[in-house]
C-alpha cells in the first residue's frame, strides 16, 4: 500500500450486490457511518435472481423499500406441475397465515438493485460505482482498505469493520484469508432466457410452470415487463460452453412441454452456467466479516440465492449498529457468524440433495411420481422442492447463544422468527399488527395474559419493572381476557380472538423477548423476572439498539 491520506469510515461495505444495498439501507436506518463500493459502472443491469419471498418481503419493509419492490414486482398466484410427461396438476400460491406478505413475488435482481440504489440516495447516500477493492490489512483498532478507481487511482480507506459482499469470487474474503472450496456437481448445465412467450396456455403472467423430465427440470416464471424467464437444467452435452440462442431454447420448450405451438420471443437476457457449492469456514475474521454469495455459493435451484443475501443484511445490520453505537460487545458479531453459516450450511446440504433429486430421478421416483404425485399434490396443496420452506419464514436459530428458552411447551421457541398477527390497540381501538411494533426498531418484550384476567396486573408490574431497568426495551402487552378491554393503556394490544396467542401458540401467561432483527432471543414464564434480567445482563447488554429507526412496517 502506499502513502496516500487515509479517509475514515465505521463500515466499508465492498460489494453493491443485494446484500451490500440490503446493509448499506440497514445500516442507514440504524443512524451508521458506511461507505459502499462497487467495481462495476451502475445496478446490475440483468435479471439473475428473480423472485422476492415472503420473508425477503418482511425484510424490505422493514428496511424502508418494500412498498417500492412491491409497486413493480408480479404476484405469482399458482404453479403448474408435469412430471415425466404427465400433468400432476395445479395449486395456488400457499396461503402463510404468518406474515402480512404472503405472496411469492417474481422480480427481477437488476430492478431490486436499482430501487434500494435509489433508496440510499434519496437518504443521501451514494453508491461509489466504479471502485474496486484491492487489498486490505487488519490490526486491532480497524481495517486498511485500498480501492482503486475507474481511472486507476488509488485511495486508502480505514475503516472499523469491512464487510465482503463482493459476490461468489469475493476478493475480500480471499484477503481477509477465509477459505471457501467450491464444490462442482457434475454433468449438469443450466441455460436460461428471460423473454415473451406464445403457447397454447393461458399467458397471464401471474403462473408459474414446472417440468420435470428424465435428465433434468426446467421452469417458466413470470417476470416484470410481461416476461417469463424459461430455466433449463439438463445434461452437460446438451449445454455448450456460451450463450444459448432463441432457436435452442425454443426447440427445448417444445420438446419439453409438447406444444408445438410454444416459442419465445424478444428476449431480454440469455445466460449459462454449471453448478457448483460452498460454503466460507468462517464468517468472521476479526474485522472482516462476509455476507451473501461471498459466504455461499448458491446453487441456483430453488430461488434462494438474493434471497438468503438480504437475510445475511438483516442479520448483521442491527449487530454493527450496537458494536458501533451503543457500545455493545464484539462478541455480538460472532452470533451473526454462527447463525448465518449454520443456516446457510443447511441451505447448501437441502440445495445439493434438491439438485440430484430433481437432475439424477431414480426409476423408483419416478414411479411414484407418475403413480401418486398428483394426489399427493392434491393432498399437500404446495410445491415445495425441499426439506425446508423455500419462503425462509421458518428459518430459525435455535441453537444460537442469542437463544435462550426457559419454557417447555409451544411451537414458537427461542430463535423462531416471531410471527404477525392481527391486533388492536387498546387506547383508541385501532387495528394494527405486532409487526408494526417489532419491527419498529429495537427489542421488543411481548407479554401474553395466556386469557387469565388473573395475570393482567402480574403483567402490567412486570412491563413497569422492565421498562424502568432496561429503557431501550419496548414493551407490549398482548392480552386476550375479556377484561382487557377496559384497559386503555398505550403498551397494550387487544387479542380477543386470540389470533396473536395461537400464532405463537400461547396457552399460559409467558413473555418473548424479540431482537430487532424480528428472531425471538428469550421466552420465559410471566413470573420469571430473574430469568429475563439473567439473559438481558448477559445478552441484551450486547445489543441494545436505539427505538426510533424508521421501518415501512410501522402503521
Ligand atoms: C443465472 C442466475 C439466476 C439466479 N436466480 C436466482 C433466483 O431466482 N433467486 C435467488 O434468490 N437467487 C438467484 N440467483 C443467485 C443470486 O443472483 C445471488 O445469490 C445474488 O446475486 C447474491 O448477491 P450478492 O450481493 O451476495 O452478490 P452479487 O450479486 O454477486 O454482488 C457482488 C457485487 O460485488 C461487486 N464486486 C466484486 N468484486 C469486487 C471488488 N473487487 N471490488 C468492488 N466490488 C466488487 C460486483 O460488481 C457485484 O456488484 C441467481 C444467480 C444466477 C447467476
Amino acid at each position: 500500500m502506499n502513502d496516500t491520506p487515509a479517509t475514515t469510515t465505521d463500515v466499508l461495505i465492498v460489494g453493491a450486490g443485494p446484500v451490500g444495498l440490503a446493509l448499506a439501507a440497514d445500516l442507514h436506518r440504524h443512524g451508521v457511518l458506511f461507505r459502499l463500493v462497487d467495481r462495476k459502472g451502475g445496478p446490475e443491469r440483468y435479471s439473475k435472481a428473480a423472485n422476492f419471498w415472503p420473508r425477503t418481503q418482511e425484510v424490505a419493509h422493514a428496511i424502508g423499500f418494500g412498498p417500492e419492490v412491491h409497486r413493480i414486482a408480479v404476484a405469482v398466484r399458482a404453479t403448474t406441475v408435469h412430471a415425466f410427461g404427465q400433468l400432476l396438476g395445479t395449486v395456488p400460491t400457499r396461503s402463510r397465515p404468518t406474515t402480512p406478505f404472503p405472496e411469492t413475488l417474481a422480480v427481477n435482481q437488476g430492478k431490486v438493485e436499482g430501487i434500494v440504489s435509489a433508496h440510499l440516495e434519496a437518504h443521501g447516500h451514494r453508491v461509489e460505482y466504479g471502485t474496486a477493492f484491492v487489498s486490505l490489512a487488519q490490526d486491532d483498532a480497524g481495517v486498511t482498505v485500498e480501492l482503486e478507481d475507474a481511472n486507476g487511482r488509488r485511495e486508502i480507506v480505514r475503516a472499523r469493520y469491512v464487510v465482503g459482499t463482493d459476490g461468489g469470487k469475493s476478493r475480500v474474503r480471499e484477503a481477509a484469508g477465509i477459505r471457501l472450496t467450491p464444490v462442482r456437481l457434475e454433468g449438469k448445465g443450466l441455460q436460461q432466457v428471460d423473454a415473451r412467450l406464445r403457447w397454447s396456455r393461458p399467458v397471464t403472467h401471474d403462473h408459474i410452470w414446472f417440468y420435470l423430465f428424465d435428465s433434468g427440470f426446467c421452469g417458466i416464471v413470470p417476470l416484470p415487463d410481461k416476461l417469463y424467464r424459461f430455466f433449463l437444467c439438463r445434461d452437460l452435452e446438451r449445454v455448450p460452453d456460451r450463450a444459448p440462442t432463441l432457436e435452442e431454447m425454443n426447440l427445448a420448450l417444445r420438446e419439453i412441454t409438447g406444444d408445438p405451438s410454444a416459442e419465445f420471443y424478444d428476449p431480454a437476457w440469455f445466460s449459462h452456467g454449471l453448478f457448483a457449492y460452498g460454503v466460507a469456514e468462517t464468517y468472521r475474521a476479526r474485522r472482516v466479516l462476509l455476507a451473501g454469495d461471498a459466504g455461499h455459493n448458491t446453487i441456483p435451484i430453488g430461488g434462494q440465492g438474493m434471497n438468503a443475501a438480504i437475510q445475511d443484511a438483516f442479520n448483521l445490520g442491527w449487530k454493527l449498529a450496537a458494536v458501533l453505537r451503543d457500545g455493545s460487545s464484539e462478541a455480538l458479531l460472532d452470533t451473526y457468524a454462527v447463525e448465518r453459516r449454520a443456516v446457510r450450511a443447511e441451505l447448501a446440504q437441502d440445495q445439493k440433495d434438491n439438485f440430484n433429486r430433481l437432475m439424477r430421478p431414480t426409476a423408483l421416483t419416478k414411479f411414484v411420481q407418475r403413480s401418486f404425485g398428483a394426489f399427493v399434490l392434491r393432498r399437500t396443496q404446495s410445491v415445495e422442492l425441499g426439506r425446508r420452506d423455500e419462503a425462509q419464514l421458518s428459518v430459525n436459530y435455535p441453537r444460537s447463544p442469542l437463544s435462550v428458552d426457559r419454557l417447555r411447551r409451544g411451537r414458537v421457541r427461542a430463535g423462531d422468527r416471531a410471527p404477525d398477527a392481527p391486533v388492536v390497540r387498546a387506547s383508541d381501538l385501532t387495528t394494527t399488527t405486532l409487526f408494526a411494533d417489532v419491527y419498529a426498531g429495537g427489542w421488543t418484550l411481548v407479554l401474553f395474559d395466556g386469557g387469565r384476567a388473573a395475570a393482567c396486573s402480574e403483567l402490567e408490574a412486570l412491563a413497569l419493572e422492565v421498562r424502568a431497568s432496561l429503557p431501550a426495551v419496548r414493551t407490549l402487552r398482548v392480552l386476550a381476557a375479556e377484561s382487557a378491554s377496559r384497559t386503555m393503556a398505550h403498551d397494550v394490544r387487544l387479542d380477543l380472538d386470540r389470533l396473536a396467542h395461537a400464532r405463537f401458540d400461547v396457552r399460559q401467561p409467558c413473555v418473548y423477548l424479540v431482537r430487532p432483527d424480528g428472531y425471538i432471543g428469550y421466552r420465559g414464564g410471566a413470573a420469571d423476572l430473574g430469568g429475563l434480567l439473567k439473559y438481558a445482563g448477559l445478552v441484551l447488554r450486547l445489543g441494545v439498539a436505539q427505538p426510533g429507526v424508521r421501518s415501512s412496517l410501522r402503521t
